[in-house]
Order: structure tokens, then C-alpha cells, then sequence
């Protein structure tokens, strides 16, 4: 994995629909860029003729037309090399891969470790270029995704393995929910400080139309509760809402992600 010096890359959110980000990762040398989870085409293609860019890639995380609606379009237009998870779902892809695989992106200049991180859907991605994750609808600030496909013990058995990187990983999720997500925090720790705190942090950037993101694993795993399924606090919250005992981590888990379901 190839260390990155700040000045050579910059990595700019592209608003779309009505709170994704499509991310894109600029090479500011060479000119090139690669984009994630394109939902549509047409912010990307504004983008790329603002900055001038050369598109050298898309890299897709999952099937949900929010991240793949715009390929088509892009390929057509600029004929990117399109990577995406072994899916049905997915129609355009030149290359599909799978856990522990690697990709190097030679104009663009990045390599990207493949995290296979199945829940939201089970043909879930992740793609790793330390410091950065791309982590789609999996991991968000202050929240997770919605278990659509799989099962909370393999949804947290995801957030798990992204919990292990290093404190310092920068989290690009697909969605600016972080204010949202923070008021059902709230009222699972109403104590923790340093929610309380990211919260007022949140709520002046989100006031002034500032992105949230991206946001650090170091930090999510103070204030977020999904990684914070081992906490006394946390546990009781969920043990109170759902009027039983709950015998381990994944329980808890999968008690706060239905509560949040319906919050
Ligand atoms: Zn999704």
C-alpha cells in the first residue's frame, strides 16, 4: 500500500440526488481522477469539464441505482475502466472483484485493497487506499447502513472488520446523514461528551452547507453506536428499548439498528 503525500491528490465530494456523495479522488499531477458510486452522470460529467480531468476509473461499492445509475452514461462519454463487486445487479463492469483483492490505478496513481463488507447488500465493497475507505452505505458518521440483504450478524460483523483498521482512516461514506444520525446517538448516550460536542460541530457545518464527511475511524468510534455496541451504556440503551436482556454484541447490534429503523 502506497503512502500518499497530501499535495499530489485532492478528494472532492459530488453532491447528487438529494444527500449522496459521488467521491472523487483527483490526481492534481496528472489530471486524472477516478469517481466512486456514481448514482448520475451529469454532476460527474460538470465536474470533470470544470477541472478539465480525465476520467481513468469508477469504482461502484454496490447495486442500489443511488451508486450505479450514471455508469452507462460515463462509460460512454469518457470510457473509464468500471470496477464493481461480483453482483447481477450491476450491468457494466470490466473487472468484479471480491475480498482481498487489490487494484492499481496507474494515471490516477492509487492502489485500493477490496474489503468485502456484505449487510446493507450482500454484494457489499469496500475499497481501502490507506488512509482512505470508500465504504458506500456500510459505515456512516454516527450511523450505519439499513441491513437490506443481509443479516445484522454479518452487518456487524462488517463494521467489525472496518473497526480494525487504523484509528487514523478517513471514512467517505455515500450519504450526508450525519446530523440525522447523531440526534438517534443522542438518545442512545446522552452523556458521551464527545457526541455532544460533534454534534454542535455538525449542526454549524450542516447550517452553513458544508459537508460533514469525510469523517475518521478514531472519531466514529467514540461518538458512533454501531461501534459502540460494547459499551455498558450503550448495551443498557438497547436492553430498555427493548424491554429484555440481550446476551451479546450482535444482539445489541441488531436491537439499535431496528430501533433506528423506526426512529
Ligand atoms: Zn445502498
Amino acid at each position: 500500500m502506497i503512502n500518499h503525500p497530501a499535495s499530489i491528490f485532492k478528494i472532492y465530494p459530488i453532491p447528487a440526488f438529494r444527500d449522496n456523495y459521488i467521491w472523487a479522488i483527483v490526481n492534481i499531477n496528472t489530471h486524472y481522477t477516478t469517481i466512486i458510486d456514481p448514482g448520475e452522470a451529469q454532476p460527474v460529467m460538470d465536474f470533470i469539464e470544470k477541472h478539465k480531468l480525465a476520467l481513468e476509473a469508477i469504482l461502484v461499492t454496490h447495486h442500489h441505482p443511488d451508486h450505479i445509475g450514471g455508469i452507462n452514461a460515463l462509460v460512454k462519454k469518457y470510457h473509464p475502466k468500471v470496477f464493481a463487486p461480483i453482483s447481477n445487479y450491476i450491468p457494466h463492469a470490466d473487472y468484479r472483484l471480491t475480498n482481498d483483492d487489490t487494484i492499481t490505478l496507474n494515471n490516477t496513481e492509487c492502489h485500493f485493497q477490496i474489503m468485502s463488507i456484505p449487510g446493507h447488500t450482500l454484494d457489499h465493497i469496500a475499497y481501502y487506499s490507506k488512509p482512505w475507505l470508500f465504504c458506500g452505505d456500510t459505515l456512516f458518521s454516527a450511523g450505519c447502513g439499513r441491513i437490506f440483504e443481509g443479516t445484522p450478524e454479518q452487518m456487524y460483523s462488517s463494521l467489525q472488520k472496518i473497526a480494525a483498521l487504523p484509528p487514523e482512516t478517513q471514512i467517505f461514506c455515500a450519504h450526508e446523514y450525519t446530523l440525522a444520525n447523531l440526534k438517534f446517538a443522542q438518545i442512545i448516550e446522552s452523556n458521551n461528551i464527545e457526541l455532544n460536542n460533534y454534534r454542535k460541530n455538525v449542526k454549524m457545518l450542516s447550517k452553513n452547507k458544508q459537508t460533514t464527511l469525510p469523517s475518521t475511524l478514531a472519531l466514529e468510534k467514540k461518538i458512533n453506536p454501531f461501534l459502540r455496541v460494547d459499551q455498558p451504556t450503550v448495551k443498557l440503551s438497547a436492553e430498555q428499548y427493548c424491554k429484555q436482556v440481550l446476551h451479546n454484541e450482535t444482539e445489541v447490534f441488531a436491537t439499535i439498528r431496528e430501533w433506528k429503523n423506526k426512529f
